[in-house]
């Protein structure tokens, strides 16, 4: 191949006629949803010392769809999220927000920047801290920390602030600490941390674990008023919840899909009764 040949194979490498130019992109089109899919995982692989955690694993999420993900221990679901969230390296496969964001190739600061928040089963809130002053230090946290101790709040993130308060239950505790909420509050409180940064994705494991039922109640009714502007994927060992919330459930088992479909279908299917829904009865029962 000569010079010009070279040349040209480059450019047309570099500006593919299926891609918008990035400096042509508007800002909005960031993450490109335009086939209604927000999350792509294809081929996922990764092993720890041989063993397969995550094995072929396909996965395609909706935009605006609140997904759950049940799956007996080990079967890989956290670490699927920690893929998904830049906190582990897959051996192989591919991981795309939208059409355009290739996660594999970006860290966790980076993937967290693009709109993808998780919530871990534990809440970490800041005790000693009010409501209002944890939601408003997670506002912050980009800045730095010197912006962080000194900026004001703008009139918009105040408003920010208080819109998130309303969703997640807890505007008449605004000035209390976070260390008085009960456990079920702090899990709230937490996911509005997540929230006032006005997250595309929302990855929330466990989040009824130790909630009384009134709690868990109101948590079904907080996830799915979320999904619909944003898309929420829940990991839950809770049947019952996940009966109250799920559209689609998606069961994982040594590290692949196993099965997919509406909870009827899930709770009808043999495989999924075989490794997973028996054993959680059997627990139930004994
Ligand atoms: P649970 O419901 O108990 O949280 P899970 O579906 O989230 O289970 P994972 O935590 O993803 O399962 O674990 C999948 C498998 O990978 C398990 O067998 C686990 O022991 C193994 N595993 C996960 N992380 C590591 C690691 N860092 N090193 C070695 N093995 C690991």
């Amino acid at each position: 191949m000569n010079a010009i040949q070279h040349t040209v194979e480059s450019l047309r490498h570099t500006f593919r006629p299926d891609q918008v130019w990035p400096f042509l992109a508007p800002e909005n089109a960031k993450v490109n949803v335009d086939k209604d899919i927000i999350l792509y995982v294809e081929g996922l692989n990764l092993s720890f010392d041989g063993f397969k955690a995550l094995n072929n694993l396909n996965l395609y999420i909706n935009d605006g769809e609140l997904r759950c993900l049940i799956g007996a221990n080990g079967a890989g679901k956290t670490t699927l999220m920690d893929v998904i969230t830049g906190k582990t390296q897959c051996d192989s496969g591919s991981v795309f927000f939208g059409q355009n964001q290739n996660l594999l190739n970006k860290d966790e600061a980076e993937i967290a920047q693009l709109g993808i928040g998780r919530k871990f089963q534990k809440p970490t809130v800041f005790e000693e801290q009010t409501v209002f002053d944890n939601l408003e230090l997670s506002l912050k946290t980009d800045k730095g920390v010197l912006a962080t101790l000194f900026s004001r709040l703008t009139p918009t993130q105040i408003d920010r602030i208080d819109d998130v308060l309303k969703i997640i239950g807890l505007a008449k505790h605004r000035f209390m600490l976070a260390g008085a909420l009960s456990h079920g509050q702090k899990q709230w409180l937490e996911i509005g941390m997540l929230l006032v940064s006005d997250p595309r994705l929302l990855l929330i494991d466990e989040p009824v674990a130790g909630m009384t039922p009134d709690e868990t109640e109101r948590t079904a009714e907080l996830l799915t008023s979320l999904a619909g502007d944003r898309t929420v994927i829940v990991v839950e060992h809770d049947m019952e919840f996940v009966r109250s919330i799920a559209r689609t459930v998606t069961v994982l088992h040594q590290g692949s899909v196993l099965a997919e479909g509406t909870m009827d279908q899930i709770q009808s299917n043999k495989d999924v009764i075989e490794v997973y829904l028996g054993e959680q009865e059997e627990g139930a029962t004994s």
